[in-house]
């Protein structure tokens, strides 16, 4: 009966601009990775961490050892796949047969708050999926070929974010479905929508925010080097 956190940090970070992968970026000293783990690993409804890597960056992060064995809870590095849903499938694949509860987290969101993410997991338990999300603040268009479509109603509009929790079960049977469909998705609680099951809305917190462009990290640097000082599970 356990609860598992996979971070997905697989991905090149392309809009960022840098030569080095997103998550392994420093920032307040330490890789953007290690940041999100160390937040993940804080939060007592989480049994363990499972981080997962490019198969291209497995050296670099294997190079982190010493900092990684200050981050309680942490399993080995699961290599991840070209695109985000292949990683959150190579980690999936990875987890044993006592999982009851999975919870998917982007590795450049490392301002998550333990009680969000006991939140959302709470939810999930209960509905089956959930994800944290924030109502938006703008209008939202949709847009083709430079022309508005549509205006959903702003009240009906949230943003979403990770982690997003499942029963695992739930998030088996959603990605063998959409794989069998060819479907994929940029988040993981698209696969159980579109199966009609419901997914529970867990109010975030705005400052959950997924590090992208180059100008996210200079106000991450602060608030980063805080979190480190005043937690006792400091990297
Ligand atoms: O590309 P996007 O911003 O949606 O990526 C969200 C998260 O998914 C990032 O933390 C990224 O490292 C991860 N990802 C991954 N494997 C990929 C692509 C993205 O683990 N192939």
């Amino acid at each position: 009966m356990s609860v598992v956190a996979l971070v997905l940090a697989a991905g090149r970070g392309e809009r960022l601009g840098s030569p080095l992968p997103k998550a392994f970026v420093p920032v307040a000293g330490l890789p953007l990775l290690l940041h999100t783990l160390a937040a993940l690993a804080r939060v007592r409804e989480i049994d363990c961490v499972v981080p997962v890597v490019a198969a291209a960056d497995r050296a670099r992060f294997e190079a982190l050892a010493p900092a990684l064995a200050r981050i309680p809870k942490l399993a080995p590095a699961v290599t991840g796949g070209a695109e985000r849903q292949d990683s959150m499938q190579a980690g999936l694949a990875s987890l044993g047969g006592d999982v009851t509860l999975v919870a998917v987290h982007d590795a450049a969101r490392p301002f998550v708050r333990a009680r969000d993410v006991a939140r959302v997991i709470a939810a999930a338990r209960e509905v089956g999926a959930a994800l944290l999300a924030v109502p938006v603040i703008d209008t939202i268009k949709r847009v083709r070929g430079g022309r508005v479509v549509e205006t959903p109603e702003r009240s009906e509009c949230w943003a979403a974010q990770t982690p997003q929790a499942f029963r695992i079960d739930v998030l088996r049977e959603a990605l063998a479905k959409a794989i069998s469909a060819g479907v994929r998705a940029t988040d993981d609680v698209q696969l159980v929508e579109r199966l009609g099951l419901p997914v529970a809305v867990v109010e975030g917190h705005p400052g959950n925010i997924k590090i992208t462009r180059p100008e996210d990290f200079a106000p991450a640097q602060a608030r980063l080097a805080e979190i480190a000082e005043s937690e006792e599970t400091a990297i």
